[in-house]
């Protein structure tokens, strides 16, 4: 049973970078904002149509003024899945608060959508215990990135993430496939810059071979590289150009 339960904590606990935006202002600047229709959807996902596999049930609607002119908005409610097995689940509270009354530089600001808000709050707060977006509660995600462990992109040419590391700074960043941990050696700051082509490919081996054979012959790297760059770069193009100049400087 408990193997189930984080079965479901665990495929809701993530929601997508487009489901999250940093909160830009006010007090809670700096947390993340969670898109309630990326909720909605991952409930669907998991339990069915609302209604269906799951429901809430509104509690409460009430407003509190603070005395100083602002009014919250705040609703409770009842979340409840269902399993097939087990029926309904017991009822899960969650309690939900928005501004009705707002202070603004232009005066008082009444909000028509803090009751819908409130309860939209309330949501995620009852679903947070299912784990839906734990992830963004427990602080490893900041705004769309995660903080720690950030996951490593896959390699944008063999497609693989396990050998995929971080570049140094100093050395421009980006990432790279690491060919010494069984990765394909490919290399990437710009994740959009085209792949090189087999006859580019084809060029930078060749291009490597003639180095390798000047070379022997006494070749002066800097010498060598400033009089057949331009051919270089014109047959493996610009990236291509590089991975032969590194084998030039090695
Ligand atoms: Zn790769």
């Amino acid at each position: 049973m408990s193997l189930v339960i984080m079965v479901i904590w665990d495929k809701l606990k993530t929601p997508p970078p487009e489901a999250l935006k940093p909160i830009k202002g006010g007090r809670l600047k700096g947390m993340t904002d969670i898109s309630p229709q990326w909720r909605y959807q991952a409930l669907t996902e998991e339990f069915g149509p609302c209604g269906i596999g799951w429901r809430y049930e509104i509690t409460k609607l009430w407003l509190e003024p603070d005395g100083s002119g602002l009014i919250t908005a705040f609703a409770t409610i009842n979340f409840s899945f269902h399993d097939s097995d087990r029926g309904w689940s017991e009822p899960i509270p969650g309690i939900g608060g928005s501004m009705y009354v707002a202070k603004e530089s232009s005066g008082p600001h009444t909000s028509d959508e803090a009751y819908k808000m409130a309860v939209t709050d309330a949501l995620g707060v009852a679903v947070k215990m299912l784990g839906v977006a734990s992830d963004v509660y427990m602080g490893n995600m900041d705004g769309s990135k995660y903080k720690n462990n950030t996951p490593h992109p896959k390699c944008r040419k063999c497609g693989k993430s396990d050998h995929v590391y971080k570049g140094k700074e100093e050395n421009g960043g980006g990432w790279f496939c690491w060919k010494k941990k069984g990765g394909c050696g490919e290399k990437w700051v710009d994740e959009k810059a085209p792949l090189l082509t087999s006859n580019q490919q084809g060029n930078v081996e060749g291009w490597i071979a003639v180095w390798n054979t000047d070379k022997k012959k006494g070749a002066d790297p800097k010498a060598w590289w400033e009089e057949k760059s331009k051919g270089i770069v014109s047959d493996c193009g610009k990236e291509g150009a590089e991975s032969v100049l590194e084998k030039v400087k090695a």
